[in-house]
């Protein structure tokens, strides 16, 4: 089974992605700020995470460089969530290190298509 951890701190948006991914038969874990992601990134070693970049305390760039700098989880896909549509956001998401980027709202109807790249075994456009 596919093990997705979520790592965001608005309750409404976890509740949201959470259930999106159960109902398509994924497992998942729940982070709601940077460090407890990183915690259970190492430990779990989940087969996608999804990080929100606006967190208290560590935000979810600095939280995807710790990843990457990990051994454990350097290579664990992460695709960022971010509500803020700021021009350069999506750059600054891939030199952190995410493997891709989700604006939020979520669109419940292209949510799955959108992570489905990122998992393991399927094709991932941009890596090479
Ligand atoms: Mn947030």
């Amino acid at each position: 089974m596919t093990t997705t951890l979520i790592v965001e701190d608005n309750r409404r948006n976890m509740l949201l992605i959470r259930d999106l991914l159960r109902l398509h038969g994924f497992r998942t874990l729940e982070a709601s700020d940077g460090e407890e992601g990183i915690a259970r990134a190492k430990a779990e070693r989940p087969d996608l995470i999804l990080m929100d970049l606006q967190l208290p305390g560590m935000d979810g760039l600095t939280a995807t460089r710790v990843l990457r700098q990990d051994p454990v989880t350097a290579a664990v896909p992460v695709v960022a969530l971010t509500a803020h549509a700021m021009k350069g956001d999506r750059e600054r998401a891939l030199e952190a290190g995410c493997n891709g980027y989700i604006p939020k709202p979520i669109d419940t109807r292209r949510f799955l298509a959108q992570i489905q790249a990122f998992l393991p075994g399927a094709a991932r456009p941009g890596r090479s």
